[in-house]
């Protein structure tokens, strides 16, 4: 099945935020709702499994490698791998939602909206590479479902 209203993957997304926007595009206010109604899951969408990122390619029409080159994928053992490096899951903070306000602003500019990118989730990294500025931080939502981005 393909989606009738879908998205283009914009360069080094994350997959959580284009499944995100691809809910929000098909006006679903919390991406859980539009993940149950595909009959996938979040879990193994944050998993990069393979046969949902499958059906996540034939629902949007992307291409399968571009869906994931974006992402990290949790292997085990304490690790997780993004672009072919296996890095501790230390590495990584998903207690809060960092980024800067100068990649979105110019997102939003050029493409119309702005997307994750999981370079803002490395706990080290405080300052965009590109723009040299602090990464501003979103508090997590008080409830415990997931609102489609902005
Ligand atoms: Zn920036």
């Amino acid at each position: 099945m393909r989606l009738g209203l879908t998205l283009p993957l914009l360069p080094m997304e994350t997959l959580p935020s284009f499944v995100s926007h691809i809910a929000q595009r098909n006006g679903l206010r919390h991406v859980q709702d539009f993940v149950q109604d595909m009959d996938l899951s979040w879990q193994k969408i944050l998993q990069l499994d393979p046969d949902t990122v499958q059906e996540l390619a034939d629902l949007t029409g992307a291409d399968v490698e571009a869906l994931v080159a974006g992402s990290f994928v949790p292997v085990g053992d304490g690790f997780f791998c993004f672009r072919g490096r296996d890095l501790p899951l230390s590495f990584l903070n998903r207690s809060a939602l960092k980024y800067c306000p100068h990649c979105v602003a110019n997102d939003r500019d050029v493409h119309g909206r702005t997307w994750g990118r999981v370079l803002w989730q490395l706990d080290s990294l405080q300052v965009c590479p590109a723009h040299g500025t602090m990464l501003d931080v979103l508090a997590p939502p008080s409830n415990a479902r997931k609102l489609v981005m902005p």
